[in-house]
C-alpha cells in the first residue's frame, strides 16, 4: 500500500531512496524519528541525505500514509497508518520506541466512570527497559 508513486520523485535513485525509507518505516519495531530512519536507510542507500528523509516522510504524511507519534519531550516519530489500536513502549536505556501487541488498559469503550464520564478511547505510552537492555 505504501509502495506507490510520489509526485516529483521519479529518477531511479530517488525511487530507490523513497522505497528504502518506506521499507524502514514499515518493518520497524515501532515508530521512528527522522534521525533513526536516516540512520537505517542510509546503511542501504549510500549518500542518502537527511533532507530527503524529511521530504519523503512529509509527502507520505500529506498523503495520509504515515502518522506522527508524539511523545512528551521527544522529537516526532513516524509509523505507517492503519496499524489499528496499539500502544508504545519506550525503553529508557536505548531510547527506542516499540509497538506493543497487547493493550494493558482494562477500561472498555462505553465504560461509565464516576462523575458520568463515558469512555470512548484511550492513549497510553509505557516506559521501562526493553528485553535487550534488560539482558
Ligand atoms: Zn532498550
Ligand atoms: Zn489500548
Amino acid at each position: 500500500m505504501l509502495l506507490c508513486y510520489i509526485e516529483g520523485m521519479n529518477s531511479a535513485r530517488q525511487t530507490k531512496q523513497r522505497n528504502t525509507i518506506i521499507k524502514e518505516v514499515v518493518s520497524a519495531e515501532g515508530p521512528l524519528s527522522i534521525a533513526e530512519i536516516h540512520e537505517r536507510a542510509s546503511a542501504k542507500v549510500p549518500r542518502l541525505g537527511i533532507a530527503t528523509v524529511y521530504r519523503t516522510i512529509k509527502a507520505l504524511k500529506e498523503q495520509g500514509r504515515v502518522a506522527v507519534v508524539e511523545l512528551p519531550g521527544e522529537e516526532p516519530r513516524y509509523e505507517p497508518v492503519g496499524r489499528g489500536h496499539h500502544h508504545h513502549f519506550r525503553c529508557r536505556s536505548c531510547d527506542q520506541t516499540f509497538d506493543l501487541e497487547v493493550c494493558p488498559v482494562g477500561v472498555p469503550q462505553g465504560t461509565m466512570l464516576p462523575g458520568g464520564y463515558t469512555v470512548e478511547d484511550h492513549s497510553l505510552t509505557l516506559y521501562g527497559q526493553c528485553s535487550t537492555c534488560l539482558a
